[in-house]
């Protein structure tokens, strides 16, 4: 049974990469029917903020990726954290040091002049100096042998303990550092495996050091490989650097941002779309891909659209509704479920489809619309239109029977009609076909919208 965390900094909004470290945080305690926690590392008081808690805790929330517990706030262990601190220094697993910036800085840059790893040189490492305010409190790494853990994406990871620096746990103000809190709290916690993004692989290396002194078990790990731009870059506004929430306010499905996200690292035979079910059977965190994933906006729209088309139709008004960002009440027109269902075809978004089935209930502007195309058939449509009262309106295939018959006895071409009748009804060229829009827009829409022109 396994215990998993994600263990967010509220600096900033949830992104994707985030998301999906989450994700799979969430699928590997689950998959064993473990426990998934939650923790905010908010001990940097300046940056953290209540807004991106909430705005973290929204997303997952939206996401379907539920904490087993009450998040744990890293700044309320702060007392633990001083206290095991302590304990090393007693026990002179650490040690007080007192040296000023100026000597560190003085040191750092005979190091760098010497091509040396700046790291604390060790001056105050064996001088068992009693502790007072202003001094800081240093690690003592190990300075033989070597520090090493099996990632369960990345292999074996090592490192000569001469390359790790005896590291401040405890500032001069008191206050614990990040990499000692962290070690800390998955120990309170009792983790089993730590996931995370491989920009964490040094802190893992210090990590395992101050389990070690601590006398914990040490969990497992699985660094994920980071997520970059379609060009390989670091990610951007414009590519995936976005608040998971905005996906949820253009329009994205939770089915489709989970299956993009698991995407993004994770393949499992050939299939592509997965249900919950079948991630919790099938999620393996060893058969995460060991190289970076890339960002694509069109197999995320191509996800999204997948679903938006399969969802149950009156799932997908109530997605609509409930979709912040769009202002749009159908009137009350018994064939909206039907002209979404149409509309589905071509959208990425819900967005978009509510965009692209506007001109159902509102009059087109025909802003950019070829008119001299009209203008060539006003015989053709004016007579189309007194015809079409004996079509039957029952379906879209019957008008469209009625269409085909009303073009052959009229010795019309297709096109003839159907290019000026697509922009009068639509105020576009392309899409839905002419039967269906005469259909959806009923007997008398079509013959207003053909009477504005002839
Ligand atoms: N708070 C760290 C971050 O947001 C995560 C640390 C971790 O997962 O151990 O990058």
């Amino acid at each position: 049974m396994e215990i998993t965390r994600f263990a967010p900094s509220p600096t900033g909004h949830l992104h994707l990469g985030g998301a999906r470290t989450a994700l799979f945080a969430w699928l590997h305690a689950k998959t064993s029917k473990g426990k998934f926690l939650l923790r905010f590392e908010d001990t940097d008081n300046e940056r953290s903020k209540k807004e991106y808690v909430d705005s973290i805790v929204s997303s997952l929330s939206w996401l379907g990726i539920k904490p087993d517990d009450d998040p744990v706030y890293q700044s309320k262990n702060i007392e633990l954290h001083k206290k095991i601190a302590f304990n090393l220094l007693d026990s002179g697993k650490a040690y007080s040091c007192d040296c000023s910036s100026e000597y560190l800085e003085e040191v750092r840059k005979k190091q760098i002049q010497n091509k040396l790893q700046p790291k604390y040189d060790g001056l105050n490492r064996d001088k068992n100096l009693s502790h007072k305010d202003g001094n800081v409190i240093r690690f003592k790494m190990p300075q033989s042998g070597s520090t090493s853990f099996e990632d369960k994406i990345l292999g074996t990871i090592s490192v000569n303990n001469k390359e790790l620096d005896d590291f401040i746990i405890l500032r001069s103000d008191s206050t614990p550092t990040y990499n000692f809190c962290a070690a800390i709290d998955d120990f309170d916690m009792k983790i089993s495996t730590v996931i995370r993004g491989d920009d964490h692989i040094t802190n893992t290396l210090k990590q395992i050091n101050i389990l070690n002194s601590i006398n914990s078990d040490i969990p497992d790990y699985a660094h994920l490989p980071m997520v970059l731009s379609s060009e390989g870059k670091r990610l951007s506004k414009r590519e995936g650097a976005l608040d998971i929430n905005e996906y949820k306010k253009m329009g994205y499905l939770q089915e489709a941002m989970i299956n993009y996200l698991i995407k993004l690292g994770w393949t499992y035979k050939d299939q592509e779309l997965f249900s919950e079910q079948e991630l919790l059977e099938y999620f393996k965190i060893n058969d995460v891909n060991s190289s970076p994933a890339r960002f694509s906006q069109d197999l995320l729209n191509w996800y999204n659209n997948h679903y938006i088309k399969s969802n149950k139709i009156n799932n997908l008004l109530d997605l609509i509704k409930n979709t912040s960002n769009i202002n749009f009440n159908p009137e009350d027109n018994n064939k909206y479920l039907e002209i979404f269902k149409l509309m589905s075809e071509g959208a990425n978004t819900l967005i978009e489809l509510v965009d692209s089935s506007r001109f159902f209930y509102i009059l087109p502007d025909y802003k950019d619309v070829d008119r001299s195309l009209i203008e060539e058939s006003r015989d053709i449509l004016s007579n189309f239109s007194s015809c079409i009262d004996s079509f039957s309106f029952e379906s879209h295939e019957s008008i469209e029977t009625d269409i085909k018959n009303y073009i052959k006895s009229n010795e019309l071409k297709f096109p003839q009609l159907g290019k000026p009748l697509r922009i009068i009804l639509s105020g576009r060229e392309n899409a839905p076909s002419i039967s269906e829009l005469v259909y959806l827009l009923g007997l008398e829409e079509t013959r207003e919208r053909i009477a504005l022109f002839i």
